[in-house]
């Protein structure tokens, strides 16, 4: 019963949203045999069925999320509010629904002059790729885009990025390795006004050694920029690794309390069966993911929609 509806659920799901849901697919392989093997059988709902809801859930790197949802579930229960386990999949749902919000699904856009999109992250997170990316998919919108190499620190990270903006036909501003981030970011604020870019995607250092040192850079990226382009950066999206599961929020931390940021781009949700810790980015950083990569290509990059993860996280045939 629930089973089939769920499966009906995700072949929907296939023909409207393949993409996502092929990359989806290890995470759905691993949630896959604990829900089927929940909902798909005539279990009575009792405390072993939400214990081993509990666990199917945590394996899929939900983490404290799954925890926190579950012991609702027990409370709901326990006030029998739940009767059956098709109320509980139906439940299960809404909260983890309720937790993802409305991350617009849209690039903010400057009413005047370049809108600045500042990328943060460490190094090996996606970073480069996923400023590539973004720089393709808002070209193809018929934007036009401008990439800043301000990752001086490496000299690999500049010449990664010009790789990727021959590629992409994109406009580049970088400079030596060593140069001050700075004033990279200077030059590119002022080409991309010179030129009259719609967007600026300005790649940033990823290893510095203290947060201290990663404040005081982005900080001093974001007031040239600023100086230079009102209102810039209009966005900071932080990237971060999906197949580092828990780890990535860790790691989002630091960033957190470094800068402000609108959002998360989640690079390698196609390698990763932990695709449940996007559920848990929202909740512990209070960011939204915004945008998934789903492969190495340019066009590898798309907005994330909340109701179409979940329709492809929580059906059960693979
Ligand atoms: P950076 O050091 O953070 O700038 O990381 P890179 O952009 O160089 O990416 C590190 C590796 O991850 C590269 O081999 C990329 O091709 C790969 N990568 C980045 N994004 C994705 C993605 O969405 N899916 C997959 N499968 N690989 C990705």
């Amino acid at each position: 019963m629930i089973f089939k509806r769920i499966v009906q659920a995700a072949k929907d799901t296939a023909s409207g949203a393949s993409r996502l849901f092929q990359t989806l697919k290890n995470t759905r392989q691993k949630l896959a045999q604990g829900l089927g093997r929940l909902f798909g059988m005539k279990r009575d709902l009792d405390e072993a069925f939400l214990a081993e809801l509990e666990e199917v859930l945590f394996g899929a790197d939900l983490g404290m999320t799954g925890r926190e949802v579950l012991s609702e579930l027990r409370a709901e229960y326990g006030r029998r509010e739940l009767k059956t386990t098709s109320e509980v999949f139906d439940r299960l749902r809404t909260k983890l629904r309720t937790r993802l919000g409305d991350p617009p699904a849209r690039m903010v856009k400057a009413e005047q002059g370049p809108t600045v999109i500042l990328i943060v992250g460490v190094n090996g997170s996606g970073k480069t790729t996923s400023c590539a990316k973004l720089a393709s998919m808002l070209k193809r919108q018929d934007f036009k885009v401008m990439l800043a190499a301000c990752d001086t620190y490496r000299a690999a990270a500049t010449e990664q990025l010009s790789i990727w903006a021959d590629r992409i036909g994109v406009p580049i501003v970088k400079q030596k390795e060593g140069v001050d981030p700075a004033a990279v970011a200077y030059d590119a604020a002022a080409a991309a006004l010179a030129t009259g870019v719609d967007y600026l995607v300005v790649d940033t250092a990823g290893r510095l050694h203290t947060r201290e040192d990663l404040m005081a850079q982005l900080g001093k990226l974001k007031r040239i920029l600023e100086k230079k382009i009102p209102g810039a950066p209009h966005e900071s999206l932080l990237v971060l690794d999906a197949t580092t599961g828990q780890n990535a929020i860790r790691q989002a931390e630091q960033f957190t309390r470094a800068t402000p940021l609108q959002g998360v781009i989640l690079a390698k949700l196609d390698g990763t069966a932990r695709g449940g810790a996007v559920i848990s980015i929202k909740e512990r950083l209070g960011i939204p993911v915004r945008l998934v990569g789903t492969g190495e290509k340019p066009e590898d990059l798309e907005w994330f929609d909340p109701d179409r993860f979940l329709d492809a996280l929580l059906q059960t045939e693979s």
